[in-house]
Parts: C-alpha cells; structure tokens; sequence
C-alpha cells in the first residue's frame, strides 16, 4: 500500500475488517475504525475525515489542541491522563479511553462538571507484562464502579493494549473480552494496527489504528 493516498488504504482497510468480521461471525459494522493521528500533520486529519473516518485518537494532549481544533469528528483521548491536565482534555476532546486509576476518574470528573458535560470514558486495563498503563486485570471491576460513582462520567466499556509478544496476543484479548462481559458498555476498544485481527475474533468493537492507515510515524522529535 505504499505510495496510496489515506482514503485508498482507509478503503482497503475497511474492506479487509468487514471480510474478516464477517468471518468470525460478527456483524462488521459493529467494527468501528479509529483513526490514531499521533506524529502526524493536521492535513493527515483533514484527508481521514473526508474519506470517512468518524472517530480519531491522540495521546498527547498538546499535540493535540492545535491538530484536532474543528475537525468534524468524534475526538478520543488514548494518552496517559495527567491528573494536572484534566481540564484541558475534557476540554479537547469528547471520549477518554484511558482511564486506568481512581485519581484519574476523580480529577476528569471534576473537570465535566465544571465544563457542564458528561464525559464519556473507557477503563484501561493492563493486559500486557510490558505496558506501564492500565488497571490490572483483578482490579478493574472495582474501578469500574468508581467511574460509575461519578455523574459526570459515563463508562462505555474498557481498552486495552495488546501484548508485544505474539504468541500471548490472542490469550490476552480473550482476558479483557472477559473483563469487558463483566464491566459492561458498548465499546471494546482493542487492536492496533499489528493485531487488530485478532482483536476483530475477540470481539473488539473499536480498532485504533495509525500505521495501518497513515504509514510510519516520523521519527520523535
Ligand atoms: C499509537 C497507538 C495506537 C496506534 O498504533 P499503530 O500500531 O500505529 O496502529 C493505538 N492505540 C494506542 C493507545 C496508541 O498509543
């Protein structure tokens, strides 16, 4: 696909999720494709939204502001939260998909109210030995009811990264299917752009995907 324009590679892409959701079973429109613009320009954005794309991600909030300021789509915010930063990301964007922490639920919680919204959100887990991030597997029903203590916040299901080692891929999305059967909500956001299949066969409902759609990310400043 080098050398294809956004909208070619979002086609094919989308083509390819529909084939292999309807593979496993599933209904591919209960597959959503969340387009992580990380590392690339705004024009990146611009050409994903015209070709479609309704829901886009970011991880830094900085980054972000000035990249997704009026962009006509469903902004989600997949970064760590800073507990110093909340106001500005719920001022940003309209999902957070990493709330991994009771701290975290609190302080965007505070921030709805006074901006007057209801934010919806996602509880991370860790399903990875490798990843920083993420409510442990055992603790996340707990946190789950804290987010559902808070009128502020509505939780809509949980997101997880996947592990780096393939051959724990599957067992690992077939554990936050589990905790997400027993969380509840909508959305099972799982699946990069190196796993989403499998995530599509657990039951991922959203796959956030840069690489797969933009290319490599240019090298960090
Ligand atoms: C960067 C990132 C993605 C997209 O990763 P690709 O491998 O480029 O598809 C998805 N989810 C999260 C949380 C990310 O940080």
């Amino acid at each position: 696909m080098t050398g294809a324009t956004i909208a070619q590679r979002y086609a094919a892409l989308r083509a390819e999720v529909d084939r292999v959701a309807a593979q496993a079973g599933r209904d591919p429109s209960s597959v959503r494709i969340l387009a992580v613009t990380k590392g690339h320009p705004a024009s990146a954005v611009h050409e994903a939204v015209a070709a479609g794309i309704a829901d886009v991600g970011e991880n830094y909030l900085q980054e972000a502001r000035a990249k997704l300021a009026g962009v006509a789509a469903r902004k989600h915010f997949i970064g760590h939260v800073q507990t110093n930063k909340a106001k500005a990301i719920v001022a940003a964007f309209d999902v957070v998909q990493s709330v991994d922490r009771v701290d975290a639920a609190r302080v965007l919680a505070r921030a709805a109210e006074s901006l007057g919204k209801r934010l919806p959100v996602l509880v991370q887990l860790n399903i990875s030995p490798v990843e920083r991030y993420g409510v442990p597997l055992d603790a996340a029903r707990e946190l789950a009811e804290q987010v559902r203590a808070q009128p502020a916040l509505r939780l809509d299901g949980v997101m997880a990264i996947g592990p780096v080692e393939r051959s724990d891929v599957e067992r690992a999305f077939e554990r936050a299917r589990e905790a997400f059967g027993l969380i509840g909500g909508e959305t099972l956001s799982l699946g990069m752009s190196g796993d989403w299949r499998e995530a599509v066969r657990a039951g991922s409902t959203m796959i956030r995907l840069g690489t797969a759609l933009f290319g490599p990310r240019p090298a960090h400043r």
